[in-house]
């Protein structure tokens, strides 16, 4: 029998969209300046509320000038969350410095604030205090707020939240993207809203907005000829990108509600079926987007089904499922950079699951995931 591939993630176009890239084409204002930039920007300050937002070329590119605009340079000591997807680490040594990474808690899979506070005293003890805490909101569900903020305030240092896979989700009704000295979101294809390619950078200033422009569009000095006094960088966002927002911005609720739905169905299917935890946030102060549903299986209670068996038994249907990100201090590009913690993300990565979780799954779909599910499982519904 021949099927169509479910894949983990994939876009979902409001509408909107193309009547947005066509007004760039009929002002031919086709460049990374012109008013779909302005308005896409708009449109994430509205939804943020009093925060001011840059549109860029990449999440990527967001993350390395947050790390700029936090002052960063070689040789500084940024820390890191392990389990995270590589973006949020790299840039950190884009700069020269050198990166700490910290392992997860249990409740939300995010920074650590015990293994936080220990690697910043031991860097302090010897002479260095970290420059920047980089912390994730890991599959839209939010850090622990609260214990993180404390830490970063007892040791005076700024945070960069990294929201690529968090816009839409709240803690206690604030935005994520709201919570960092410097914020990031991500608009890659794969993320709940997508320009095809692009992130943001979010700051609660106007004039560290405007730095970010600046020094997102080569540093161009105030002369008639090019004249530069910093080294800049190419990472605006291009008109054309920024019309894909823009319709993807009326669509961000429905995303939300669609992710949610996946969610629901992942919760009944694995209900009754032991050794399976589908993830939920700890209590109802955090709201998460829901942009990936995850399970951790616990193979002392699935009679040996581990994840590995529950992924292969979903690629022989050709359903795509991967393991949650690999911890940092387990890549061969990382490993021998410091580490503080135990085994909870190391844990996590070898029992964990990402479930295909796009908008645009149909009940068809569901029902394919979910006979493999009940086939492997033995459940009879
Ligand atoms: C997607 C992602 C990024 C990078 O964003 P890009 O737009 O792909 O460069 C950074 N951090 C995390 C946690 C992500 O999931």
């Amino acid at each position: 029998m021949q099927t169509n591939k479910i894949w983990l993630l994939a876009p979902r176009m409001g509408g909107n969209e193309q009547k947005y890239i066509q007004e760039a084409f009929d002002s031919n204002w086709i460049a990374p300046l012109g008013p779909n930039l302005d308005y896409f920007e708009h449109d994430l300050e509205t939804y943020l509320g009093s925060h001011h937002v840059a549109v860029l070329n990449s999440g990527t590119a967001a993350i390395h000038l947050g790390l700029i605009l936090l002052g960063v340079q070689a040789g500084d000591v940024v820390i890191c969350q392990s389990m995270t997807f590589s973006a949020s680490a790299n840039p950190i040594l884009y700069l020269g410095a050198t990166p700490v990474f910290i392992d997860s808690e249990s409740e939300t899979w995010n920074l650590c604030p015990i293994a936080l506070e220990e690697a910043i005293i031991d860097s302090i003890s010897k002479g260095v205090r970290p420059k920047v805490i980089i912390a994730v909101h890991l599959y839209g569900t939010p850090y622990k707020i609260e214990a993180i903020r404390a830490v970063a305030n007892k040791y005076a240092i700024p945070i960069l939240e990294d929201s690529a896979e968090a816009l839409g989700s709240s803690y206690k009704g604030q935005k994520c993207g709201t919570f960092g000295d410097v914020a990031v979101f991500s608009f890659n294809g794969s993320k709940i809203i997508t320009t095809s390619g692009g992130g943001a950078i979010i700051t609660n200033s106007a004039a560290l907005k405007e730095r970010a422009v600046f020094l997102a569009t080569q540093a161009k000095d105030d002369a008639p000829h090019y004249q530069h006094s910093e080294i800049g960088y190419n990472y605006r966002m291009s008109t054309i990108c920024a019309g894909i927002g823009r319709g993807q911005m009326e669509v961000l609720g429905q995303h939300i509600g669609l992710k949610r739905a996946m969610h629901d169905f992942y919760a009944e299917l694995f209900k009754d079926i032991k050794g399976v935890a589908v993830f939920e946030v700890p209590n109802t102060n955090y709201e998460a987007n829901y942009w990936l549903s995850t399970i951790l299986i616990h193979p002392k209670e699935t009679n040996g089904i581990t994840r590995e068996i529950v992924r292969l038994a979903l690629e022989e249907e050709n359903i795509e499922s991967r393991p949650l990100w690999k911890p940092m201090h387990l890549q061969p590009v990382f490993c021998n950079y410091p580490y503080y913690g135990g085994s909870i993300a190391a844990t996590l990565f070898d029992n964990g699951l990402c479930l295909p979780s796009g908008c645009n799954l149909t009940k068809a779909d569901c029902d394919r995931i979910k006979n493999v599910i009940l086939k492997l499982f033995r459940k009879r519904k």
